[in-house]
């Protein structure tokens, strides 16, 4: 650990760097919490909305600091008096071979990472949603949700973390193995998620026989895009925070509608948040952002592949050796100003992606107004900041800010 190490350099710009970025970039997006509400928004949000927004926003950011420079800090002492050094002997002390010793280690600084976070989680849900009045959650659901947490990362994530390693131990090719291994899994996980894993968590029900569901098979037969089964999500148990999604694909797509979200839109509303979602899928938007996705850890892997054998790299760190498993926990120091920027092209993508399925909405809907109307109560009802600031849209907005989609939708040449 010393600055003539170009990998220790790169890992304090990493950790120290960003986390003043990701700094600066708050405080820049609170200091426009003050501003006047445009005149585009005179109509969404109140002044008494308004001020409870400014208070949950800076409440909700307040958690999530002192979370950051908890983690941060913890991590800083724990590098730098020679913890990473001293878990790896204690590992390797255990006598397994370098496999499990690596998926041991991961498990140990993830299930960490976890543990500091989780009283911020707490606080976060029970103190502040519930202050605001967004939580349901009750505190044997949140600890029933960790533990179940948990036990998937333990089904699901050891093992894939067992054969990522595998591949660094014993291969020629490693990275491009994991590689094409992560892209099959992730291929299955889209498959198995709306199966197996969200029911872990939400209760799905069909939808009750009644106009909206009348309404969105007859948007889905004017889009032709065949709907098996419309089911409805007990998001409410959680959180008033409402939500749609899709699950599944090909044959078998069916749509989730969360049951906070039919509380407080009207049919039309929904219908057309509907086709702004159908607009997604029509327009090729989920294979664009898989591709791009797979891109990046492409990228990842063989900087990962690099890195991992470099004893120069793991003594940045104080550790001896080359041990892969613990090699893949540190790399994400080293990673972190790259993936800003990574970040940063494909949210771009996945904002411009929102409003293309935005223009396709509307016109699936023969108007503007639904999607507008719909996506105005939708920014109200979450206390979204009326005008974030251009960086904090860069580094974190997957989409635009609520001031940006409407100029967009009521500039649409062909809407009513
Ligand atoms: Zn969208």
């Amino acid at each position: 650990m010393s600055l003539s190490n170009p990998w220790f350099i790169a890992a304090l710009v990493g950790v120290i760097g960003v986390f003043h970025l990701e700094f600066f970039a708050t405080l820049l997006n609170l200091s426009r919490l003050g501003r006047a509400i445009p005149d585009s928004l005179v109509g969404v949000f109140s002044e008494e909305t308004r001020e409870k927004l400014v208070d949950y926003i800076r409440d909700s950011k307040r958690v999530s600091f002192t979370r950051d420079v908890t983690l941060l800090g913890v991590l800083v002492v724990f590098w730098w008096s020679g913890g990473f050094g001293w878990l790896q002997a204690w590992a390797e002390g255990q006598g397994r071979g370098p496999v499990v010793t690596g998926v041991f280690v991961i498990a140990l600084v993830v299930l960490a990472q976890t543990w500091i976070s989780l009283p911020f989680d707490a606080w976060d849900t029970f103190g502040v949603e519930a202050r605001y009045g967004f939580n349901k959650t009750t505190p044997a659901t949140f600890i029933s949700d960790h533990f179940k947490s948990l036990a998937l990362m333990a089904v699901i994530g050891l093992p894939v973390a067992g054969v990522i390693v595998w591949f660094f131990q014993t291969q020629a090719w490693p990275a491009l193995y994991a590689w094409l291994f992560i892209a099959i899994f992730t291929l299955l996980m889209t498959w198995l998620a709306p199966r197996v894993i969200m029911p872990l968590f939400l209760k799905f029900q069909p939808m009750e026989a009644g106009e909206l569901r009348e309404a969105i098979f007859g948007l889905a037969r004017k889009l032709d895009f065949p709907v098996n089964e419309v089911s409805v999500v007990d998001g409410s148990r959680r959180s008033t925070k409402g939500n749609a999604f899709f699950a599944g694909f090909g044959k078998t797509r069916r749509i989730a509608l969360y049951d906070t979200l039919l509380k407080s839109h009207t049919t039309d509303e929904i219908v057309a948040i509907l086709a702004h979602e159908i607009g997604h899928n029509k327009c090729r938007h989920v294979p664009v952002m898989l591709a791009l996705s797979l891109a990046e850890m492409g990228l990842m892997l063989g900087l990962m592949g690099w890195a991992l054998k470099s004893p120069q790299f793991f003594a940045a760190f104080g550790v001896h050796g080359t041990p892969v498993g613990m090699g893949l926990v540190l790399f994400g120091m080293i990673y972190k100003p790259l993936g800003v920027l990574t970040g940063l092209l494909g949210l771009a993508m996945s904002r411009k992606h929102e409003f293309e399925a935005d223009a396709f909405a509307a016109r699936a809907v023969g108007s503007h107004r639904p999607l507008t109307e719909g996506l105005k109560r939708l920014s109200r009802d979450h206390l979204a900041h009326p005008q974030p600031h251009p960086l904090t849209v860069w580094m974190h907005y997957s989409h635009p800010p609520l001031v940006e989609r409407l100029r967009a939708l009521e500039s649409l040449p062909a809407s009513s």
